[in-house]
């Protein structure tokens, strides 16, 4: 694993010298080929800002297949082979390594998607060291700290270019202090070498009392050191309540610990912590990755030895079977009301829903706080969602979601920003909904999402914990919080079913979450695929829906449509038992849909619901339909009701008890 001499970086003053180069991520992909490949060099003044390529997401820079090489140099050899035209990759193997870049730029939400960590080694293991962007997605722009990238606008860039040399607080003092001391030490595990041995000092906040949102709240009460208000910006030291990583991401946690703290390292409350298998057991499926297992297997392997060597909990496959999605599985067993918990995967926020304070944090972040038990943590701003009214039958979480995707996401009224969800429409909601909210969040681009607790939470978690559980760990916002995002309001009552497009990349619309459409507007959109599972649709109330459904299609003589493959994967154990309870594992395949085991995978490309031929038509309730990642069709993302009626009609529908009675 080399590459980690960060010794010689940061120097105190950045420059970029005539050999230097940069390359220009533009919409125009030709013009990377040449960059890359024939030698072009670009200046920021030869383009227009618009010129540059927006919502560049992981799965561009490392797709899933390129992650199965855990190592980071390894990593670098394929970076960026998601950026394919008529798919080929623009770059090429080895091509950004070779093409000598210390800078990259690109437009607005860098690195958006999944929080893999991979994505920005693949550029640091490439040697570039200067990302500029017009704005970064707030996990990809942490991971950046936490390898010591430095991160500036289009401005600073013209400036470099033009011979101007900055110095390095212009990249960290935008930060707060933590986070500018990670990037001053050149990336996480140095910094926390500098903080063992004392150089380097976190003050903590002192403060008179005063109003705080929810995130801030949580925080609070999670600090080291310090007492009164907390406000965004600040940067403190907490401790962890839990935490998880699984076969995609432990791999690498298990050899930075190694690399930070020798061979024989050790981790602090191993029993709160604990590994997945969950992600990639159904990799076969896709007709790409099956000749990659020997490489699947090594990540299992090594998941396997971390395990065995820090003696975290065990939820290893058996016999070939997950006990299901580590989100889901951790809300069912130990993620509480209050707690604060860390994790390797970007929809860690699910656990929100239990008004927990959760969030996705890369490979090196994760190593660094499951050795110490502490980690550094910037507070966001806030923005608030008062739910009102109540959903219309055939209206679901994932709709209200697609919705704020599509009116708040879509403009970055929730980047970085802790959104917060309450009202009695909230409360109007299960928490297997209110789960799907949170969950959703990444998608938002948010920090991360946060449910007002209630009865219903309480009865919840009792259910599963099997003793009395209490609001009293619950935080509430008060009155005179601070949201920077705004107070908005969402009626229930005006909410339709919507989809979430593929766009039109050739015109330059990423297929994107927050293509935001009324299914009623669509028009006629044939499928090939249904696909209901994953962590925001594999819970019991998403099975429930996808029975309602089925129930009425079969009491009417329904079978799924000719050509549609409907798909229904569990969420987790639990929901698979219940599902068998309640007679819908029948049911589902009464009228012909496939049953798939607990576990996740189709989101990543890696299991049944992902379509192989780029003509293929997907409707699907996971949560993302970024380009490629489920493979190369079309993918729309719905609910889990419109799902399932569209499996039986064979195109995109809502949902309507009655719709099968009058066919
Ligand atoms: S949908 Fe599945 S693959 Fe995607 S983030 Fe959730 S658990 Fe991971």
């Amino acid at each position: 694993m080399g590459g980690l001499d960060v010794a010689a970086w940061p120097p105190n003053e950045i420059s970029l010298s005539g050999e230097d180069r940069v390359l220009f991520l533009t919409k125009d992909f030709e013009l990377i080929r040449q960059q890359v490949h024939e030698g072009l060099s670009l200046k920021m003044e030869d383009l227009d800002p618009d010129d540059l390529l927006d919502d560049i997401n992981t799965d561009v820079m490392t797709p899933a297949w390129v992650c199965f090489d855990w190592d980071p140099a390894r990593i670098a050899e394929n970076a960026y082979a998601g950026l394919t035209i008529e798919g080929k990759s623009v770059i090429g193997e080895g091509g950004l390594k070779a093409g000598g870049f210390k800078g990259i730029v690109s437009g607005f939400r860098k690195g958006t998607g999944s929080s893999r960590e991979t994505a920005p080694q693949c550029e640091r293991w490439s040697g570039i060291r200067l990302i500029f962007a017009r704005s970064f997605a707030p996990i990809h722009e942490r991971n950046n700290i936490n390898l010591g990238q430095l991160m500036g606008d289009l401005d600073q860039l013209r400036r470099l270019q033009s011979g101007v040399s900055l110095s390095l607080t212009e990249f960290t003092s935008r930060y707060n202090s933590a986070s500018a001391a990670i990037l001053e030490s050149g990336g996480l595990i140095p910094f926390t070498a500098r903080l063992r041995q004392g150089e380097v000092v976190i003050p903590p906040i002192e403060r008179d009392d005063g109003p705080m949102t929810m995130f801030e709240h949580m925080i609070a009460r999670k600090r080291v050191g310090g007492s009164g208000q907390i406000l965004p910006g600040d940067s403190l030291v907490a401790r962890v309540d839990s935490g998880y990583s699984h076969e995609f991401t432990s791999a690498q946690v298990h050899a930075f610990l190694k690399q930070a703290h020798g061979d024989e390292y050790s981790v602090q409350n191993p029993n709160k912590f604990a590994v997945f298998e969950d992600h990639l057991l159904y990799a076969a499926f896709n007709p790409r990755f099956s000749p990659l297992e020997e490489k699947i297997q090594e990540l299992r392997d090594l998941q396997s030895e971390f395990q065995a060597h820090t003696g975290v909990r065990d939820y290893s496959a058996v016999n070939g079977v997950s006990p299901g999605i580590c989100h889901q599985v951790a809300r069912e067993e130990f993620i509480d009301i209050g707690d604060f918990v860390q994790a390797t995967d970007s929809h860690t926020c699910m656990g929100g829903c239990s008004n927990a304070l959760a969030f996705g944090v890369g490979a090196t972040e994760y190593a660094a706080l499951i050795e110490g038990g502490i980690t550094f943590v910037s507070v966001p701003e806030s923005i608030r969602f008062e739910l009102t009214g109540t959903l219309a039958p055939n209206v679901t979480a994932k709709d209200v979601m697609l919705y704020i995707l599509a009116k708040h996401a879509r403009n970055e009224e929730t980047l970085d920003r802790a959104m917060e969800f309450g009202g009695e429409g909230l409360a109007s909601m299960s928490m297997d909904e209110r789960a799907t909210l949170c969950n959703m969040a990444t998608e938002c681009s948010a920090k991360t999402g946060i449910c007002e607790a209630d009865e219903v939470t309480v009865a919840w978690l009792e259910e599963r914990r099997g003793y009395p559980i209490t609001l009293e760990d619950a935080v509430f916002p008060d009155a005179g919080a601070i949201y920077s995002g705004g107070v908005h309001v969402v009626n229930l009552d005006d909410l339709e079913p919507m989809v979430a497009t593929p766009g039109d990349p050739n015109r330059g619309i990423p297929s994107d979450p927050t293509n935001g459409m009324l299914v009623s507007e669509l028009g006629n959109i044939s499928i090939d695929i249904a696909y209901g599972g994953s962590c925001t649709a594999g819970k019991i109330d998403d099975i429930r829906f996808y029975a309602d459904v089925c129930r009425n299609a079969f009491l009417a003589g329904r079978k799924i449509a000719e050509g549609v493959d409907f798909f229904i994967q569990f969420g987790s154990g639990e929901v698979q038992n219940h599902a068998s309870e309640q007679g819908w594992v029948e049911l589902f395949k009464k009228v012909g849909a496939e049953i798939i085991e607990p576990g996740c995978g189709a989101c990543i490309g890696a299991g049944p619901g992902i379509s192989v031929r780029s003509e293929q038509v997907t409707v699907s309730a996971i949560n993302r339909n970024y380009s490629g990642r489920s493979g190369p069709g079309s993918l729309y993302l719905a609910s889990p009701l419109t799902v399932a009626a569209s499996a039986f009609t064979g195109k995109i529908s809502a949902y309507e008890p009655d719709m099968f009675a009058s066919n």
